[in-house]
């Protein structure tokens, strides 16, 4: 699985993603910056839930959930309408056009099957043409492309198109490890079930020994 890129079968409208290089149209949709999420609307929602399971919304221990819950939800499902894009856009100018990798960036995500969490790391390698970028700013691409309902997969494919595609990357690897609370939890209730996804752009993609180099680098121990 490690040494080609691992595609989720869920596209943006339910059509699988073009098996080439061409990168983000993977899963597009229209970011508006300015929407804000509807939080009386959650609310609403999650009182539903409570008198569905049989509850009392209206009893002590409850009678804030409701609105905890939204602002839970704001904040976890903030990427949803970010650019991650963005965070390319501020990058160095330099003559490196070697490997770089950055691993173990930490994620938390929810997964749009059942809105329970995923969490693991992320590792990022790249082979600049011209342009750096600085580390925290590949964090904040993680975040923005997590926090939304999500796939592992598509999350994998995002971050590396991104940086293909937006940074002008030679090539771009990214690996993903984690392990999902629907798995544990519940279901087959597989506590160490380890999920891990890789997809690989440009001549991490074309070059077997540079995707060997970045895996050896990126899973090390
Ligand atoms: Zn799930």
């Amino acid at each position: 699985m490690l040494d080609e890129t691992h595609y989720s079968e869920f596209g943006a409208n339910g059509s699988p993603p073009e098996d080439d290089d061409s990168g983000s149209g993977f899963y597009v949709h229209e970011i508006d910056e300015s929407f804000e999420v509807d939080k009386p609307r959650i609310e609403r929602a999650v009182r539903e839930i409570l008198i569905a399971i049989g509850e009392n919304p209206d009893r002590e221990g409850l009678i804030e959930t409701p609105a905890r819950v939204a602002r839970m939800y704001a904040e976890l499902f903030r990427g949803l309408n970010q650019q991650p894009a963005k965070h390319l856009k501020k990058f160095f100018t330099e003559k490196y056009d070697s490997m770089v990798i950055v691993r173990d960036i930490d994620f938390n995500s929810m997964c749009e099957h059942h809105l329970l969490p995923f969490t693991g790391k992320v590792h990022i390698g790249y082979i600049p043409d011209g342009r750096v970028v600085g580390l925290s700013k590949l964090a904040r691409v993680v975040e923005t492309v997590a926090r939304r309902p999500q796939l592992q997969e598509r999350m994998t494919e995002t971050i590396a198109s991104l940086l293909k595609d937006e940074l002008g990357a030679r090539g771009a690897g990214v690996v993903v490890e984690a392990t999902h609370s629907c798995m544990t939890i519940r279901g087959v209730k597989k506590p160490d079930a380890y999920c891990v996804t890789s997809a690989m752009k440009g001549t991490f993609r074309t070059d077997a020994r540079t995707r060997a180099e970045f895996l050896n680098l990126a899973l090390k121990k």
